[in-house]
């Protein structure tokens, strides 16, 4: 059995070796953090957007789309923040010359602690049957003082994050014996700001061009968009605005793969909301969104919710989904109660009235907004790395599927002609003519099949079609699914009925 750290190598071959993402310019040596998506990998980008887009807008009567551009006015920027407070601090160890994120460094230290303690709590139940996590926190001396640690860290790491307090970010680090990763060294520099956001210019580059930013997240086109929409949309609080679309990050440390990209997609929604009532949004949205996870059919335990302790100025509740990653519990999906900030910042900078007409008080006001926001290419590898699996079959032979929930799958089903002749090719055709109307689908005749049938299991095809000499007797086929290899025959007629209901 492969480490995670040997896990997480072989999802990322995988992902290459069978053209779902590549290092971007590879021929050119790639470009740090930057990737492209492949044949099969666009597929499965897609579907995620689609399934996104039909849970947030399709079904949601009250939320609309919007696609707005990722130049915008500078101001914009002032006004939200980012120009100012859009920034990471950052630190390096003058050994390996390694560049670090002070916060994580300190982050991945309370990480460690929590490990021992779970690994005390799991050696504890193996000698006592029903023990529990929290009677182990209760009661046992040594986990109680790694809790204390955790809660004094944590406690301080938080009014450092607040203060932008850099200097004692460093002595914090210092203080608590971290070392670079790489040199094995506590020689670090002094901590600095670093801003996140890529600048470039626009018109010709002449004294008057103007320095625009690349967009660092989607959620601001919303809100300058938020009046056309109220206006043109004839919309009603509470209301919702959802876009997807490029995000840019000057990220310091980009290591994680397609966990932390410098160009990524961002899949964001702002529901507004009469002010007073945003903390029952916020409940509403934290539990659908989770909803919307669990609904692939990802096991449960592989979520969870990590409350914000300390909130922006700005924000009156803020959680995380979090997904067990090969590399741990890591962010998935962030929701933010934002109160009316933004709105109010672009009204104060910009001079213009965001206001909402309640036509049930005769009042104007600037509506709250409650924030959910999900990276693509993280739900990407949330979703790619859970359904990677390695088996060893009856045979003794080894078996490489990807378990991807059929809605997301690249091609929904294979048609495979058992061999390339006695009309069997022609009768696959026809199949692929009908069904390709329906759903993505691959036609393939080179190879044995079981060799076709392990291609497209590497692929997360979770349907093989068939066709042998009984298909030109009664026109039937075998289909073979892909998680438990079973396999039956079915009417050529009936193939797309059957495969759309279990799809769905
Ligand atoms: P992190 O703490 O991991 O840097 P964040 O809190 O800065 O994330 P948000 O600004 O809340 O992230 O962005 C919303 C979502 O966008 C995140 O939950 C994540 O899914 C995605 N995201 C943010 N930064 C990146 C990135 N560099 N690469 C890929 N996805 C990202």
């Amino acid at each position: 059995m492969a480490n995670n750290e040997d896990l997480f190598k072989q999802i990322i071959a995988h992902a290459k070796e069978y053209g779902f993402i590549f290092p971007s310019s590879e021929i050119y040596d790639g470009l740090s953090a930057v990737y492209d998506y492949g044949q099969n990998g666009v597929e499965l980008k897609n579907n995620i957007k689609q399934y996104w887009w039909k849970a947030m807008v399709q079904y949601h009567e009250n939320i609309v789309g919007l696609d707005s551009c990722i130049f915008m006015h500078p101001t914009i920027w002032k006004a939200s923040g980012h120009v100012d407070a859009f920034n990471d601090p950052l630190i390096d160890n003058k050994d390996s010359k390694k560049r670090y994120r002070a916060d994580v460094l300190i982050e991945d230290h309370i990480q460690k602690i929590e490990d021992k303690i779970n690994k005390e709590v799991e050696k504890a139940r193996k000698r006592f049957e029903n023990f529990d996590e929290k009677m182990f926190r209760e009661t046992n001396g040594r986990v109680l003082q790694y809790q204390k640690q955790i809660d004094d860290i944590k406690e301080r790491f938080a009014t450092m994050m607040n203060a932008n307090d850099l200097a004692g970010l460093k002595s914090l680090i210092e203080e608590l014996g971290i070392v670079c990763p790489v040199s094995g060294t506590r020689n670090w520099t002094d901590v600095r700001q670093f801003n996140l956001m890529f600048a470039t210019k626009l018109g010709s580059v002449s004294d008057g061009a103007d320095t625009i930013y690349l967009r660092p997240e989607t959620a601001q086109g919303i809100f300058v968009n938020f009046l056309n929409i109220y206006k043109t949309g004839r919309m009603k609080l509470p209301f919702g605005i959802a876009q997807i679309g490029k995000a840019f990050r000057n990220e310091i440390v980009a290591r994680q793969f397609i966990f932390r990209m410098r160009e990524f997609e961002q899949m964001e929604m702002q529901f507004f909301v009469k002010p007073g009532e945003e903390l029952k949004w916020f409940d509403y949205w934290k539990q659908t969104r989770l909803q919307w996870h669990t609904d692939l059919g990802i096991a449960p335990e592989n979520y969870r919710f990590h409350d914000h302790e300390k909130l922006a100025h700005y924000a009156n509740a803020a959680t995380d989904i979090e997904f067990k990653f090969p590399f741990g519990f890591k962010e998935l999906e962030g929701i933010h109660s934002r109160t009316n900030f933004d709105l109010s910042q672009h009204e104060q900078y910009s001079g213009k009235k965001l206001r909402y007409f309640d036509p049930e008080s005769n009042e104007n006001y600037i509506p709250y907004v409650i924030e959910t926001s999900i990276g693509v290419d993280r739900m990407f590898l949330a979703v790619f790395s859970n359904a990677y699996t390695e088996e060893t079959l009856e045979d003794g032979s080894l078996r490489t599927v990807l378990r991807l929930p059929a809605k997301l799958a690249p091609y929904k089903a294979a048609i495979l002609p058992l061999v390339k002749k006695d009309g069997l090719p022609e009768i696959g055709q026809e199949i692929f003519d009908k069904l390709k109307k329906e759903f993505m689908v691959q036609y393939e005749d080179k190879d044995a099949i079981g060799r076709r049938y392990r291609r497209q299991d590497a692929i997360g095809t979770p349907f093989c079609i068939t066709i042998d000499n009984q298909t030109k007797e009664d026109n039937t086929v075998t289909v073979r699914e892909r998680d438990s290899m079973q396999q039956y025959r079915l009417p050529i007629d009936s193939l797309v009925d059957e495969i759309s209901k279990k799809i769905r």
